[in-house]
């Protein structure tokens, strides 16, 4: 079912990983408010005949919102769409932005999913990460979020320098004392551009020791298995019944409005579907945020056949071989039987009703492995 998804495009520092959209100019929050109001209002035509089933606050930080800010987006929200009657909404929080009465709030207003940016329970990696928060904090806020939430995510990252294989596999334990319904495991990875880039390039950080990065990604899916978790998408982790439902429905093909600068959406309109994202830039997309488009365009069957075909295999589900067929109105290349066979021989991939998934293995490099299928 469809969902709205809002870019809150502020954070109070920069961590030297990050390659997401934000500014730390929070004077222009208010600003931003008004601007929100005003593309929602133009973009809720889009939907008129949907209903929403999720909302999700992401980031940037939309901790840094009052609850009254929340609320007010919220309630443009429920004036301008139709809104299911138990709808699953997520707010993105960071544990320095936390504190039990503000949490004690937050569980008494609409948002019913906590995700928190804890990244790590240990005091050395959190600064290694550069991340705003103390080891304290992740500890302190997982559990209060406990306390009040009945739904939340705990996001971790592993693979930074200097980090054993013992030192994350303890983490994960940590982790797992808080029983929380969802969690999202990432490897640290060096985007281009990111002082993280920066400094490996001018020597002052070591690089991620990728290999050891894979016996991490190994031991997560092996340790959250035998704790009962759904390992449903690469770097995602659910109890029953406790999938990140926004998120699922996005890799499901379901259509989305993103608002806010740097946001995506995917809209179908009888068989026409379209993909469309905002301006990466507050000032311009405060110009006209009724109209702060960077792009758009009309997806052609074979650009739908090689999202499906991505999409698919990240996910535990797997990949239809129905799906698979369809290439063959794109490529004459017969290769297809002997590349599935070649992962199957691997341990990438297996064979299963009619569907091919990957394993453990295969997760570590399902990127790859899905663009061999994809048409060029
Ligand atoms: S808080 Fe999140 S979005 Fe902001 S800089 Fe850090 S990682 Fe990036």
């Amino acid at each position: 079912m469809p969902g709205l998804y809002f870019h809150i495009p502020f954070c109070r520092r920069r961590c030297h990983y990050c390659d997401f959209y934000f500014t730390t100019n929070a004077s222009l929050i208010g600003r931003f408010l008004v601007g929100l109001e005003a593309e929602i209002f133009h973009k809720a035509t889009l939907f008129e005949n949907e209903t929403i089933e999720t909302i999700y606050f992401g980031g940037g930080t939309p901790s840094l919102l009052s609850l009254a800010q929340i609320e007010r987006v919220l309630a443009l929200c429920f004036a301008h769409f139709r809104i299911a009657p138990a709808p699953e909404i997520t707010l993105e929080a960071n544990p320095e932005d936390l504190n039990e009465e503000k949490l004690q709030a937050l569980a008494s207003s609409p948002v019913n999913r906590l995700s928190l940016g804890i990244q790590s329970f240990d005091a050395g990696k959190l600064k290694r990460l550069s991340r705003g928060h103390s080891a304290q904090e992740s500890f302190e806020i997982a559990s209060l979020a406990r306390t009040f939430f009945r739904n939340i995510n705990i996001d971790l990252m592993f693979g930074t320098p200097d980090e054993s294989l013992n030192d994350w596999q303890r983490e994960l334990e940590t982790a797992l004392q808080f029983q929380p319904e969802h969690l999202s495991t990432y490897s640290l990875t060096v985007e281009p551009k990111t002082l993280l880039a920066h400094d490996i390039g001018l020597g002052k950080i070591p690089a991620p020791n990728e290999s050891l990065q894979v016996e991490m990604f190994l031991s997560v899916m092996r340790r959250l298995r035998e704790a009962g978790y759904r390992h449903y998408e690469v770097s995602n982790f659910a109890k029953p019944a406790a999938l990140s439902a926004h998120n699922f429905d996005a890799w499901q093909r379901k259509p989305y409005l993103g608002f806010g600068p740097a946001a995506h959406s995917f809209v179908r309109q009888g068989r026409t579907e379209r993909r469309f994202a905002n301006v990466r830039n507050l000032k311009t997309y405060l110009e006209n945020p009724a109209n702060a488009l960077l792009f758009e365009e009309t997806l052609t069957e074979k650009d739908i056949l090689n999202e499906e075909i991505f999409l698919a295999l990240r996910q535990d589900t797997g990949l239809g071989m129905d799906v698979l067929e369809k290439r063959r109105k794109f490529t004459r290349s017969n290769l297809l039987e002997k590349e599935i066979e070649a992962f199957c021989l691997q341990g990438l991939l297996r064979r299963d009703s009619g569907r091919l998934r990957l394993t453990d293995k295969g997760f570590t490099l399902a990127d790859s492995i899905a663009e061999t299928f994809m048409v060029e």
